[in-house]
C-alpha cells in the first residue's frame, strides 16, 4: 500500500483522458526507475504509472507493458528486436545529419548508444517541433521495424529507426544542462528507443516483479471503482498471486491484458487459462551430484527415475477441428496445420519449431487415440537410427536444418519421447499429480516405433536399482536420469521453474566432472602462430536476468579443431562491434580486454574442471564480491562442448546457478576435508 502511496505523484500534465500514453510519459518512468536499485521503489513506480494508464487510456495498456518489458509480442509470436550495432548507428547518423565516423568516435567515448543519439541529437537545430510521440506509435514504429523482411530490408529498417529518432525528443528542457555522457537518469525518449531496438532496457525490472507490477496496478484501479483510496496489503497479495497463476499457464500478454480490461483481476484466473497455441515456459530440473542426494531430497516420497533423453525439448500443442469453440478461439500462428487441425511444435524457449518439424506433425495424428479434441504434450525429439533401431547422438539432430524443411526430404529422423501432459481435452492437468498425468498421458498416445515412444522409467528406492537404471539410460545413448516427484502438490508441473522436485543425475556428474554451463561469446582473442587468421580463444560471460547484464566468466581456448576454430571466425565476424555494450559486465584491468567485441548471439555448452573466485571475472561478483574484492566467479580449465542452437542469449546459465554451482562445490569440499561422505 505504501509503496503505490509513495509514488502516486507520477502524473503527466499533458496526458488527458482518452488521449494515447505520451512515450515521454512512459520515459520519464523509466528515468525513475533506472536511478533507484530499490526493488519495491521500482515496482511502486511502475505500477503507479500503469494505474495512471488504467485510469486514462486502458487500451494503451498492453504496448506499455510491452515496451517496459522490451518485447513487441509474446516470445511465441516469433517477433524479435535485438537490431545490430550498425544499422542503429547508419540510423543516428542519417537522422541528424552527422557522419558515420563521428558516430563511431562517440560511440568508442560513450560506449551507450542511446547516449550517442541522444547527443547526436541534443546538438541538432530544430526547425520545427516534431509531433510528441505517443507509447502506442513507437510500439507500432518498432514492430514494422522487427518485422520488414525482403528486398531492401535494412534499408527500410534504417527509415523505420530514422522516423522514430526524428520525432524523438533529447530530454532536455530549456536552458537544462544534464550530463547526457552519464548512463542513468534523463528523461530522454532517443536512449530508450534505443535500447528497444537493442532490446536491453535494463530498468532492473525482472520479468516476475512486471508481473507484480500490473497486478498492483490493476488491484489498485479495481479497489478505488469502489470508492477506496487504496488497496490493502491483502488484495495486493491476492491480486499478485492470481496473476503469477494466470502468467505462468499463459505467458502472453497479449491474451492477459484484453482479458484483465474486460473482466478485472479477480476473476482473471477463470478467464484466462492454459490455452493449446500458447507455449508454457517449460519446467526446469535441477542438477544433484549423487544418488544419494536424490535419495536425501525425496526421503519418504514416491519418485519415479525416467531416462533423460539428448536431444531437443519439444512442447507440443495440438487442436483438432471438430474441437468446436476451443478450435475457433485458438491463437497460436498458422503454421502446421493437418487436415485433423492445428498443431505446433514449440522449443523451451517457446520459438516455433513447426518448419523444423514437418516430419512430426504430418505423423501426430497417427499416434493419438481416437476421440482425443486437444492437448499439450511436453517431450524430446531425438535422432533416431532408422536400421540399427536405436537412439543417435545430440549431434546427429544438430545437422537437421532449422527452417523450410520439407517432410519429404529430411535425412536425420527423429523419435519423439513424451514425458509429460501439460493439458488435455481443453483443460490444464498441470496441477494434478504426475502420476495421474502419467496415466493420462498413456491412455492418450498410442507409441510408434522410432516415430513416438513414453520415455523409459523405473519407479525404485532402492540405491542398486536407481545405479543400473542409470547404467541403462548410459546404454541407450541417454545422458542420466531425471527424477521426478509422483504424489501430491510436489509433482504438480511447474512451467517457467528450475525446480527441486525434478533433478538431474548425469553420468559426468557423478565421476566428479560437474555440470557443463552454457554460456554466451562476447569477445575473442586472435590466434597465435598457425592460428592468426582465426580467433583463438573466446571471452564467455553467463545472464544475470536481474539487471539485464552479461557477467564474464571465462576465457576458452580448448576443445576446438581448426575447422571448427575457422567456421566460428566466420560465423562470428559479422557480430563484432565498436566496444563493448553498456550491459557487459567486465573486468576494466588492461590484460583482460579481447580483441574484438561481439553482440551477444551464440551460446556455447561448456565443461569445466572446477570453479573459482577471481577479480578478473563478474560472475555472481554481487554475492561474492561484495566484500570489496570484486571477485566474480570463473571456470578453470574450461572446454568447448558444442554450441547450443537451443537457446538464445537469454536462456545462457544465469548469474544465480553459477552462484550455486560454485557453493555447492565449496560445500562439497567442505564435506571433503572434515571427512564426511554421503556416497
Ligand atoms: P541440459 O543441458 O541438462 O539439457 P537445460 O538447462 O536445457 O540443461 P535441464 O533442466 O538442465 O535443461 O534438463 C532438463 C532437460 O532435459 C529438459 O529441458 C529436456 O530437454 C531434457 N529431457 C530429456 N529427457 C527428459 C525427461 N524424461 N524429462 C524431462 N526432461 C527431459
Amino acid at each position: 500500500q505504501s509503496t503505490l502511496s509513495s509514488a502516486s505523484k507520477n502524473a503527466y500534465p499533458d496526458w488527458k483522458g482518452g488521449d494515447p500514453v505520451p512515450y515521454a510519459a512512459l520515459c520519464a518512468t523509466f528515468s525513475k526507475i533506472e536511478m533507484t536499485t530499490k526493488r519495491l521503489e521500482i515496482l511502486a513506480l511502475c505500477a503507479a504509472f500503469y494505474r495512471q494508464v488504467l485510469r486514462l487510456t486502458p487500451e494503451d495498456l498492453l504496448p506499455t507493458v510491452l515496451l517496459t518489458k522490451g518485447k513487441l509480442a509474446a516470445d511465441y509470436v516469433g517477433i524479435e528486436l535485438g537490431i545490430g550495432e550498425s544499422l542503429i548507428m547508419k540510423a543516428i547518423g542519417e537522422s541528424t545529419g552527422r557522419s558515420l565516423k563521428i558516430i563511431k568516435e562517440d560511440q568508442q567515448k560513450i560506449g551507450d548508444l542511446g547516449l550517442v543519439a541522444a547527443k547526436s541529437r541534443q546538438n541538432q537545430p530544430t526547425m520545427f517541433k516534431p509531433k510528441a510521440l505517443s507509447v502506442r506509435g513507437v510500439h507500432e514504429g518498432l514492430m514494422k521495424i522487427a518485422t520488414v523482411e525482403g528486398q531492401g530490408a535494412q534499408g527500410r529498417k534504417v527509415d523505420g529507426i530514422k522516423k522514430l529518432l526524428s520525432s524523438a525528443d533529447v530530454g532536455l528542457a530549456k536552458g537544462q544542462s544534464v550530463d547526457i555522457t552519464k548512463d542513468k537518469g534523463g528523461p530522454s525518449e532517443s536512449k530508450f528507443i534505443i535500447r528497444a531496438l537493442e532490446g536491453k532496457m535494463r530498468l532492473g525490472l525482472a520479468d516476475k516483479s512486471l508481473q507484480v507490477a500490473v497486478s498492483h496496478a490493476m488491484v489498485a484501479y479495481e479497489v478505488s471503482k469502489d470508492g477506496k483510496k487504496m488497496p490493502s496489503e491483502a488484495d495486493l497479495k491476492k491480486g499478485e498471486e492470481i496473476f503469477k497463476a494466470v502468467y505462468n499457464e499463459l505467458p502472453a500478454y497479449e491474451v492477459i491484458i484484453p482479458a484483465l480490461l474486460k473482466g478485472g483481476i479477480w476473476n482473471l484466473r477463470d478467464a484466462c487459462k492454459l490455452q493449446a497455441g500458447v507455449p508454457l515456459k517449460p519446467m526446469l530440473a535441477k542438477p544433484t551430484k549423487s544418488i544419494s542426494e536424490v535419495l536425501d531430497r525425496f526421503e519418504g516420497k514416491d519418485f519415479t527415475c525416467e531416462y533423460k533423453y539428448d536431444g531437443e525439448r519439444a512442447q507440443i500443442h495440438f487442436v483438432a477441428h471438430d474441437a468446436g469453440e476451443e478450435y475457433a478461439a485458438t491463437v497460436a500462428p498458422k503454421e502446421g496445420k493437418s487436415d485433423r487441425g492445428m498443431s505446433n511444435i514449440f522449443s523451451r524457449n517457446s520459438e516455433d519449431l513447426s518448419k523444423k518439424y514437418p516430419d512430426i506433425l504430418a505423423k501426430l495424428p497417427t499416434w493419438v487415440k481416437e476421440g482425443t479434441k486437444s492437448f499439450v504434450l511436453d517431450c524430446e525429439t531425438v535422432a533416431w537410427d532408422v536400421e540399427k533401431k536405436h537412439v543417435l547422438p545430440f549431434q546427429q539432430l544438430m545437422t537437421r536444418k532449422r527452417k523450410d524443411v520439407k517432410a519429404e526430404d529430411v535425412k536425420v529422423k527423429v523419435c519423439v519421447f513424451a514425458f509429460d501432459l501439460l493439458y488435455l481435452n481443453g483443460e490444464a492437468v498441470v496441477n494434478k499429480p504426475f502420476r495421474e498425468r502419467r496415466d493420462l498421458l498413456y491412455g492418450t498416445f498410442e507409441p510408434v516405433e522410432g516415430e513416438f515412444a513414453f520415455a523409459q522409467y523405473g519407479n525404485t528406492r532402492e540405491i542398486e536399482e536407481i545405479q543400473t537404471l542409470l547404467e541403462d539410460s548410459i546404454k541407450a545413448s541417454c545422458e542420466g536420469l531425471m527424477v521426478k516427484m509422483l504424489d501430491g502438490v510436489e509433482s504438480h508441473y511447474e512451467p517457467s521453474r528450475r525446480s527441486q522436485n525434478w533433478l538431474k543425475v548425469k553420468k559426468d556428474y557423478l565421476a566428479g566432472a560437474g555440470d557443463s554451463l552454457d554460456l554466451v561469446v562476447l569477445g575473442a582473442y586472435y590466434g597465435k602462430g598457425k592460428r592468426t587468421s582465426v580467433y583463438g580463444a573466446f571471452h564467455l560471460a553467463c545472464f544475470n536476468s536481474d539487471t539485464e547484464t552479461y557477467e564474464t566468466v571465462c576465457n576458452i581456448g580448448t576443445g576446438f579443431s581448426e575447422a571448427l576454430l575457422s567456421e566460428l571466425h566466420e560465423t562470428l565476424s559479422p557480430l563484432v562491434i565498436e566496444r563493448p555494450k553498456p550491459f557487459y559486465d567486465h573486468s576494466s584491468g588492461k590484460n583482460d580486454q579481447p580483441d574484438v567485441w561481439f553482440e551477444p548471439k551464440f551460446v556455447w555448452e561448456v565443461k569445466t574442471a572446477d570453479l573459482t573466485l577471481s577479480p578478473r571475472y563478474r560472475a555472481a561478483s554481487s554475492e561474492f564480491g561484495g566484500d570489496g574484492s570484486h571477485k566474480g566467479v570463473s571456470l578453470r580449465f574450461p572446454r568447448f562442448i558444442r554450441v547450443r542452437d537451443d537457446k538464445k542469449a537469454e536462456d545462457a546459465t544465469s548469474s544465480k546457478q553459477v552462484a550455486e554451482m560454485y557453493r555447492r562445490q565449496s560445500e562439497q569440499g567442505k564435506e571433503k576435508k572434515t571427512g564426511v561422505d554421503d556416497e
